[in-house]
């Protein structure tokens, strides 16, 4: 029998790469997409012959459970969320009603359609925040330092509350910063990879950041889909870091993205205040050793070599619309 997987968010960066590797290994797929006025399924448009979707919002629960009740899926992949950090200060409540009662909604409806179905939560690293011990682990506490962070948390207790108390097979993947050239464009990452595209181009010449001085330890969005998916592979329901071990500051960022195209970044980044956050998480590295040893995870790109495709992808893009 073919194994079925429902996933949230899979017009987003991590939904359109997890459905990928899932129809490759032959599952139905099953993608929940919220109305909107404009179609935005560009990430995905390349696989909408091969999946079905159905209108669906974490904010409204009965559309989950009609979601559950006619697709009958083995697995649910809950990608969906206010992702971006910078956002959920000037959205705290709908950040809050997203990215963590919307798991509760679709926790709940999998109690009511079928406890036995397998769920994977994503998690973030925006949980450890102002550090509490480095590098972060699954052990080490949380100290959430945004409304996106405080509803990661809420979330993550959830999974963990439902597993314990309904037995339900609920994971959840505290994966550290993941990029692509399907990241969205409001990402550092991305934004600098466009922005050096645009002035490689000659459309600008300068591109505004805010704090160059935090790091991150950021991975690769493929490397990271394929984690989530070994999670519900695993004898049992377990929760663990996904991460690369190395850390970066977005300085390094933009001398590896500007150095790709031959450009000195000194040239052309502007530091501007309206970037800056009223609170940040400035030394995120995370240890991924629990999900390398228990279920022999191992990260494939560097952060070199994704900089330089982002980069590659931009330049293509750009180039596209002046043609
Ligand atoms: P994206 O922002 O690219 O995608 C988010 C998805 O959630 C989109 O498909 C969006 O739909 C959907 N969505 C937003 N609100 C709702 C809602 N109310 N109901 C249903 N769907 C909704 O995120 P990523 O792919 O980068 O990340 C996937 C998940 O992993 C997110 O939960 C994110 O918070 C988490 N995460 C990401 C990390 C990263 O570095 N990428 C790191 C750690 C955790 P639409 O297209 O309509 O906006
Ligand atoms: P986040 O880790 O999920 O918040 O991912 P982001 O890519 O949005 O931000 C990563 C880091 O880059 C944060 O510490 C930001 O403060 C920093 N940063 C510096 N300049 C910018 C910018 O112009 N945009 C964004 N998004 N982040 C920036």
């Amino acid at each position: 029998m073919p194994k079925r997987a429902l996933i949230t968010g899979i017009t987003g960066q991590d939904g359109s790469y997890l459905a990928e590797l899932l129809l490759d290994m032959d599952y139905e797929v099953l993608g929940v997409v919220r109305r909107s006025s404009t179609t935005n399924l560009e990430r995905i448009a390349h696989l909408v012959d091969r999946i079905t979707l159905v209108p669906g919002d974490l904010q409204d629960e009965t559309s989950l459970l009609y979601a559950l009740r006619d697709f009958k899926p083995t697995e649910v992949y809950n990608l969906a969320a206010q992702s971006f950090v910078h956002s959920s200060w000037a959205l705290p409540v709908l950040t809050g009603e997203t990215t963590a009662l919307g798991v509760t909604r679709l926790l709940d409806a999998i109690r009511i359609v079928d406890p036995e179905i397998r769920f994977y939560q994503a998690s973030s690293s925006e949980m450890f925040g102002k550090v509490l011990e480095t590098p972060q682990r699954e052990t080490t506490p949380f100290y959430p330092r945004s409304p996106y962070g405080v509803s990661k948390v809420y979330g993550h207790w959830i999974t963990v509350n439902y597993r314990e108390s309904y037995d339900l097979f609920a994971t959840s993947g505290i994966l550290f910063n993941h990029e692509s050239p399907r990241r969205g464009i409001e990402f550092v990452t991305r934004k600098v990879t466009d922005g050096v595209a645009r002035i490689k181009l000659g459309l600008t010449h300068e591109l505004r950041l805010g704090n160059l001085e935090s790091t991150r330890d950021w991975g690769y969005a493929r490397d990271y889909v394929q984690a989530m998916w070994l999670m519900l592979q695993h004898d049992g329901p377990e929760d663990f870091v996904v991460a690369t071990g190395e850390t970066r500051s977005i300085r390094e960022l933009c001398e590896i993205a500007f150095g790709a195209v031959g450009l000195d970044w000194h040239d052309h980044v502007k530091v501007d205040e309206r970037f800056y956050r009223p609170a940040e998480v400035d030394a995120l590295v995370g240890d991924a050793s629990k999900a390398e040893r228990i279920l022999g995870w191992r990260r494939k790109v560097d952060f070199k070599e994704m900089v330089e495709e982002m980069v590659e992808s931009d330049l293509a893009a750009v180039a596209a619309t002046l043609r």
